[in-house]
């Protein structure tokens, strides 16, 4: 394997002491990376969750050409143009029924961290002093301080800790123990909660956490007994990925706000949004200047950005929920093998993602273990990327089945190879 070393780029959640190297890919396509010496590695994580229908899909790649043609990057304060009105309209129409408004940005640390803005404006604008966020224990929301703030404490984030602000932590909602969950819940919205922030039926970055729609649907519940706005951060769940469309749709629930970015343009360029209901947008509309909403990106609706989302909701129309299905069942099909397997534990599936954690003592995110797994991965011509002992596989919905049994069989030799 060819390494590019000596570079002067830093890169992303890299110790460049323990990896000094990085893979330099020269083509992607479907789920598979081309290397410059010709390596080519099967992307069984959609290149950090945000790749759908696949690396490349002709629709998206001919949208982004064509769009290029007309317009790049204009403002988006007092101009619009086509793209972004069209993308609103169809998101609106495609979202739970309610989120009737659309706020662009470009990241989904930046999407959250608009949401929890809205959330502050909308209680500062009607005169109540409602301020805390509420959030739920390893939750991920970004890398932002905001979006640090509402996720969970760890290794990542502990050099920043004197700028994050206090949030209410809620208990993970563990099968059995859910009632702890609604009870703190509970508690912090009557303690004047302003926004609860979580990720719909699985937590991601937190270690591919699942927990149940009905779960999901209480928590929204008790939100709304007490007028807490519920924040659904669905920038992984999003575009497909735990079975629905919306995570939130598996629980018939309709959050306050919702932000998108992962899929929303397929993975091939970074775009976000931020809904929110007509209370929200209502509260920040005044005569004064000053009760409007100040946010704003420099790519903000990006036109080629949007012509690229439009093209995605086109395949979504056109038949990717069948690819959707097709791939939830060959993910079931082949982790059963491993359920009653000893040397994994919490064996676990959402829709197109299944999850398995190592039975090893090493446990954590920074334990070695999972780097030396991704080593291992990477010599077998897989992008598997564990997060600690757990092992998860969040493949393009494209992947083939041959192509999927690549993968777990490459995981069983790991089991083989890692266990204890
Ligand atoms: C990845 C992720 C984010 C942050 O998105 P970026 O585009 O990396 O800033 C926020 N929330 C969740 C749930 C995520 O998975």
């Amino acid at each position: 394997m060819t390494l590019v070393t000596n570079s002067p780029v830093w890169r992303p959640y890299t110790q460049h002491a323990l990896q000094p190297g990085a893979i330099k890919i020269v083509r992607a396509e479907g789920c598979w990376l081309e290397a410059e010496d010709g390596a080519r590695f099967l992307d069984a994580i959609s290149s950090w969750w945000v790749i759908t229908h696949g690396h490349r899909r002709p629709e998206i790649v001919r949208a982004i050409k064509d769009q290029a043609e007309l317009l790049d990057q204009i403002i988006f304060a007092g101009f619009t143009h086509e793209p972004a009105e069209s993308l609103a309209r169809r998101l609106v129409e495609i979202t739970p029924r309610g989120l009737d408004y659309v706020f662009y940005s470009d990241s989904g640390s930046t999407c959250v961290e608009v949401a929890i803005k809205m959330a502050l404006g909308f209680w500062r604008n009607r005169g109540e002093a409602r301020t805390r966020i509420v959030a739920l224990e390893h939750g991920y929301h970004g890398d932002t301080i905001g979006t640090m703030s509402a996720g969970a404490r760890s290794p990542f984030n502990a050099s920043y800790e004197a700028l994050l602000f206090d949030v209410a932590r809620i208990p993970f909602p563990d099968q059995g123990r859910e009632q702890q969950c609604f009870d703190a819940l509970e508690a912090a919205c009557k303690a004047g909660g302003a926004a609860f922030v979580a990720e719909p039926l699985i937590l991601g970055a937190g270690g591919m956490l699942i927990y149940s729609a009905s779960t999901l649907r209480e928590m929204k519940d008790i939100c709304a007994r007490h007028g807490v706005l519920f924040v659904a951060d669905e920038v992984m769940t999003g575009f497909g990925r735990t079975g629905t469309l919306f995570a939130c749709e598996q629980a018939g629930i309709v959050p306050d706000i919702a932000c998108y970015a992962k899929g929303l343009t397929g993975g091939a360029l970074p775009l976000a949004v931020t809904m929110c209901g007509k209370e929200i947008f209502d509260a920040h509309l005044s005569d004064d200047r000053a009760r409007a909403f100040f946010h704003s990106s420099s790519y903000t609706a990006n036109p080629i950005a949007c012509a690229a989302a439009l093209a995605n909701l086109d395949i979504w129309e056109m038949g990717a929920r069948e690819a959707v299905a097709k791939l939830c069942a060959m993910q079931a099909e082949r982790l059963a093998r491993f359920e009653s397997d000893p040397r994994f534990v919490n064996v676990r599936r959402l829709g197109t993602i299944t999850a398995l954690d190592l039975a090893t003592p090493r446990r954590g995110y920074l334990a070695s273990i999972g780097l030396e797994l991704l080593r291992f991965f990477n010599a077998r011509g897989l992008l598997l990327r564990p997060l600690g002992q757990t092992i998860y596989v969040l493949p393009p919905y494209c992947i083939e089945a041959e192509e999927l049994d690549l993968v777990y069989a490459a995981i069983d030799e790991a089991a083989a190879e890692f266990r204890g």
